[in-house]
């Protein structure tokens, strides 16, 4: 890995200000290769700095798959943020940790949350046509125009300048559908059901490609390699 500062890198990880890890080193808690380090300035390899006897988290990258519950909200600085069910120092990181894309409040389900500038582009560009799947309970039967509707790509929700690209709807019974998307316009599963004068009772993304929750429990997160999460989404 590329040599850094250890002041900023201690920093940019989130464990204190410049000051503060200034003071770190005073305290004799910061190692390099197993020698104290003793400047803040010192060029170092951040895989051979251990930080009170322990190895430094995540210095290449951090990328989650969180289990978001109900009444949870996909912004930083807000009541009820996601980043509240996440260790509070990685709130300090730089690059800083962001959700692919977003869920609504009332919606459940997978989302990713990454340093990674790149795979985010990846997996919500609709260019990629990454596929993500919706658990769907509606309000009132469907009517039976939803599949054809939906893969029409005519689609046209109020306020959106482009119709919704093709997306896919599997019934699984009256009221329960699966519904996948390759783009993600503000509400859009719900607001599509609104254009049917039908309601989404609730809403659970469920996959992202071919990526899912296994076992993950609501509002658990688990951390995954960046080659992994690759190979499993797209
Ligand atoms: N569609 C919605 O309506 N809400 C979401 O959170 C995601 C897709």
């Amino acid at each position: 890995m590329k040599h850094e500062r250890v002041d900023h890198l201690l920093s940019r990880l989130g464990y204190g200000s410049r000051k503060e890890i200034k003071s770190f080193i005073r305290q004799g808690i910061i190692t390099n290769n197993h020698e104290k380090v003793r400047k803040s300035s010192e060029k170092v390899d951040p895989q051979k700095i251990l930080f009170d006897n322990r190895n430094l988290e995540y210095p290449e990258g951090l990328t989650i798959i969180l289990n978001k519950p109900v009444g949870y909200v996909c912004s930083h600085s807000v009541v009820d943020s996601v980043f509240e069910l996440l260790p509070a120092q990685w709130e300090k990181r730089r690059p800083h940790l962001n959700t692919v894309g977003r869920l609504d409040k009332e919606t459940s389900g997978l989302l990713i949350i990454t340093d990674d500038g790149q795979l985010t582009h990846n997996i919500i560009s609709p260019k990629k046509h990454v596929g993500k799947v919706y658990q769907v309970e509606l309000e009132k039967p469907l009517n039976g125009s939803e599949v054809e509707l939906f893969a029409s790509g005519t689609l046209q929700l109020k306020g959106e300048n482009h119709p919704c690209k093709p997306a896919e709807l599997k019934i699984i019974d009256d009221t329960h559908c699966e519904v996948t998307l390759f783009e993600g316009k503000y509400h859009q599963v719900r607001r599509m059901f609104v254009t049917t004068e039908n309601h989404v009772v609730s809403l659970h993304r469920s996959q992202i490609g071919g990526l899912t929750l296994s076992s993950i429990e609501i509002g658990k997160y688990e951390i995954i390699d960046i080659d992994e999460i690759t190979s499993q989404i797209f």
